[in-house]
């Protein structure tokens, strides 16, 4: 071994933490902010609006990754920090202004736009089932550094002002990728599979938990290859691209949470 070699082995032998990417930090609705919180031995715990957030080692410091909702109003923000001794602190940062397109489509099945009374209720129960695996919180430390989860083209962004049949509809929670019916879905980085089912809008769909608060959900698959409570290794296949639930062509719909808060994807790779 060469001792630029035997240097470079050593370094990331003894500071695993300096490897850590993070995902690029954008401080907008719908964006990622980075809080440089300082050193200690153990990890603080960090709030955002009553939600724990994801708090990391990166060389001698932790730092707080803050999913910043879609509809959050530019100006002054704060996360509340517990250090392991109890000490209290406040962290500040600026939200900015970003701007979202505006995206009109047109669904012509009457059933996925006025849903009748069996509809709703299972609408209700899946958003039940959404919801509480949103919730999860685990302690693996996540890694921020995604592989895009399939081949194709991204045909829709997050955050996208989304308007169906001329009705205004929540923004866009996830990103887009198009190609044929069986296309391939991989786990983006390592995870555990927290939510398979078939749902009335997303079609069949699989959750995965990264660590901390760090989700990610695959939508409108023709087949869910995992169980519940299996662990993925980056790129595993979870399933197969299709055109279940409510759709206009074959896609996946793939959505990133940071503390239960829809983010742009986009921040978590870089761009081919
Ligand atoms: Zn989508």
């Amino acid at each position: 071994m060469s001792a630029m070699r035997a240097t470079l082995f050593l370094i990331l032998f003894l500071c695993p933490s300096l490897l850590l990417a993070l995902p690029t930090a954008l401080p907008a609705p719908g964006g990622v902010a980075i809080l440089d919180l300082g050193p200690s031995q153990d990890a603080p715990r960090a709030e955002f609006d009553g939600e724990r957030v994801a708090v990391v080692r990166t060389e001698n410091s932790w730092r707080a990754v803050v999913g910043l909702p879609l509809s959050l109003e530019p100006g002054d923000q704060r996360i509340e920090v517990t250090w392991p001794d109890g000490r209290r602190s406040r962290h500040g940062f600026t939200v900015l202004h970003r701007d979202y397109a505006e995206s009109r489509i047109t669904i012509r099945e009457e059933r996925m736009i006025s849903p009748g009374p069996d509809d709703l209720k299972r609408i209700e129960a899946d958003r039940v089932r959404i919801r509480a695996a949103l919730a999860t919180w685990s302690d693996a430390t996540p890694d921020f550094d995604f592989a895009v989860p399939s081949e194709g083209r991204f045909s829709s962004g997050f955050g996208l002002r989304r308007f169906i049949n001329d009705q205004p509809r929540n923004p866009h929670s996830g990103l887009d990728i198009a190609a044929p019916v069986g296309t391939p879905i991989h786990a983006p980085a390592p995870g555990r599979v927290i939510l398979t089912g078939d749902f009335f809008y997303a079609g069949k769909a699989v959750m995965l938990d990264h660590g901390h608060g760090l989700l990610s959900f695959y939508a409108h698959l023709d087949s869910i290859g995992v169980e519940e409570g299996q662990r993925l290794e980056r790129g595993a296949r979870l399933g197969t691209m299709g055109m279940t639930g409510r759709v206009t062509g074959p896609h996946l719909h793939w959505g990133v949470y940071l503390n239960r808060t829809p983010v742009d994807p986009e921040l978590f790779f870089t761009r081919p």
